[in-house]
């Protein structure tokens, strides 16, 4: 997928903020952050959805929740001693719920009070 803006990522040819990485997943800041702490997870392969990828592959969307799990750790989000500030996993799926890059990405928002329902 060349012409996918984060499979050129995950390739390197184009940067990004990375604070996370398995051998199957990515995670990198968000370029234009909602909130104090706006990173993308992603899986490295190029899947269009989180429906195509839970299809294709559960156990890597295990894996990529996982990795939203532990950037919410090292951002201070979820502490486990028991202060947990707390934080929100977003996916859009299609262009009505605002998806604008076809590889799955989970937002992790988190830092500041958050609304509901979303706009
Ligand atoms: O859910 P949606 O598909 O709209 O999210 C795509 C996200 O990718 C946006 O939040 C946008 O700011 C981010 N993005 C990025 N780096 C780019 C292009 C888009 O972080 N080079």
């Amino acid at each position: 997928m060349s012409d996918c803006l984060f499979c050129r990522m995950v390739a390197g040819e184009i940067p990004a903020d990375v604070v996370h990485q398995t051998d199957r997943v990515i995670a990198f800041r968000d370029i234009n952050p909602q909130a104090p702490t706006h990173v993308l997870v992603i899986p490295k392969e190029h899947h269009r959805n989180l429906g195509a990828l839970a299809t294709a592959d559960a156990g890597l969307l295990s894996e990529v929740v996982l990795a939203a799990r532990d950037v919410a750790r090292q951002e201070g989000l979820v502490d486990d001693g028991g202060v947990e500030p707390g934080y929100r996993v977003v996916t859009n799926t299609g262009p009505q719920a605002g998806q604008s890059v076809d590889h799955l990405h989970l937002h992790v928002l988190g830092g500041r009070g958050l609304g509901w329902p979303p706009g």
